[in-house]
């Protein structure tokens, strides 16, 4: 059976790993380095892949808030927007200092509960559909204003249409916005020689695979930060292509990504005999 890679559309795509009594198939895409996972069983299971009150976690979002509120000059006139926002507590440290908040949040149940009486979460997916009516000057919660600051920190290894969110996020953001992404590095999900993320995920991007996917919408990665949290995570600041100072850090996580062998199939398949053998 052919196979397209789920963000470029290739067809030069390897599967390295396979478990029929589990419908679980993990592919490599070797023109944009995405590692992707047709998970045949059901719906992908909502992902709590962190552990949500830990104090490394709260200090994490803490932090993050601050630091988008300076660098941003984020005020009362300004709009943030969150892509699968879960029970708000990322929006909140952002409303608390009085700046206007919109969530996406489908898929939880925990965002569902935490979120039912508040109405500036918007209870469905995030795409190009939920864009256009987001710029419309009668949506209840935007009034047709463009967004400041994008947060997809919850989003990416559970995205079914990779292009659909990336163009919903293009329509929305600002010329002078930017958009954060936060997932697992993939560098590090290979070290526990564990088929368990895969089993909770639709995809997992490098700097590599994110950078492909957002150039077909009009955005680059500008800048990128590594945390040392859930076993190594980075963080990716995404802007307008070719209207923002893009750092020298991109330069060097993509030569890191490709000394350590993850634009390579030998590393996925590697892995891949490993975790068969187990
Ligand atoms: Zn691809």
């Amino acid at each position: 059976m052919n196979h397209q890679c789920s963000s470029c559309n290739s067809n030069s795509v390897i599967e390295f790993f396979a478990d029929k009594s589990k419908s679980l198939n993990c592919f490599f895409c070797e023109a944009c380095t995405l590692v992707f996972v047709i998970n045949g069983d059901s719906e992908v299971t909502p992902y709590e892949d962190q552990n949500q009150s830990s104090p490394d976690h709260i200090e994490h979002i803490q932090s993050y808030a601050q630091e988008m509120i300076q660098n941003l000059d984020l005020h009362h006139k300004s709009m943030v927007v969150e892509i699968d926002s879960r029970d708000g507590a990322q929006l909140n440290l952002f409303e608390e200092n009085g700046i206007p908040c919109i969530g996406f949040e489908r898929m939880s149940q925990a965002g569902v509960d935490a979120n039912e009486n508040k109405d500036n979460t918007i209870k469905e997916y995030f795409g190009v559909e939920q864009a256009w009516s987001f710029l419309s000057e009668s949506h209840p919660q935007s009034q047709g204003r463009k967004a400041d600051l994008v947060i997809v920190h919850n989003a990416l290894t559970k995205v079914q249409d990779i292009n659909d969110l990336l163009e919903g996020i293009a329509l929305i953001l600002k010329e002078s916005g930017t958009a954060t992404f936060e997932s697992v590095w993939i560098k590090y999900l290979f070290d526990e020689e564990s088929i368990n993320p895969f089993m909770h995920a639709t995809s997992f991007f490098s700097t590599h695979a994110l950078q492909v996917a957002c150039s077909k919408h009009d955005l680059e990665i500008t800048d990128i930060q590594y945390f040392d949290l859930n076993g190594g995570m980075l963080r990716w600041f995404v802007q307008r292509k070719g209207l923002h100072i893009v750092s020298p850090n991109l330069t060097v996580f993509l030569g890191e990504e490709v000394e350590s062998g993850m634009t390579d199939k030998d590393l996925y398949l590697r892995f891949g005999e490993l975790v068969t053998g187990i």
